[in-house]
């Protein structure tokens, strides 16, 4: 492996070639396919830096989580205009920002009436997309 690494300045620069790969990505993307396109791009970084790194950027609010079918994480650097929903299609990853304004109403008046603070919330929603169900999406190849 590449052996670890100290001192926050390393970890930066890591964030950052993190964020920006997964912003060329295109929709949702899992940890192993992040590590694949930094490696493309001539970044040495281990799988578990990638792990790590997007968990910190979970954390920071700087992308969003889903978890497909089987339960694996997936990516996408969160939108500037505040955090969205999403629905994702179990069979070939398809995934649809959907609008969630009722939700967030919910959850501030939910938030007012307990006087919690510093609440979050996540919400999936997961089917079966048009393509896949009327059978002409037959799965992606090669994932
Ligand atoms: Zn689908
Ligand atoms: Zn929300």
């Amino acid at each position: 492996m590449y052996g670890t690494t100290r001192g926050g300045r390393r970890s930066t620069r890591q964030r950052a070639a993190v964020l920006a790969a997964l912003t060329a990505c295109d929709g949702f993307t899992s940890a192993q396919t992040l590590h694949a396109a930094l490696l493309a791009d001539g970044v040495e970084v281990g799988l578990t830096t990638v792990y790590r790194t997007l968990h910190l950027l979970e954390a920071a609010g700087q992308v969003d989580m889903v978890r497909d079918g089987d339960g694996e994480r997936l990516y996408r650097p969160r939108p500037a205009d505040g955090h969205r929903h999403y629905l994702l299609c179990r069979r070939c990853g398809l995934s649809l920002a959907v609008d969630s304004e009722e939700v967030e109403r919910w959850a501030v008046e939910v938030t007012r009436t307990t006087g919690f603070h510093d609440v979050g919330h996540t919400l999936e929603l997961t089917g079966v997309c048009d393509g896949c169900h009327s059978g002409h999406n037959d799965g992606r190849t090669g994932s």
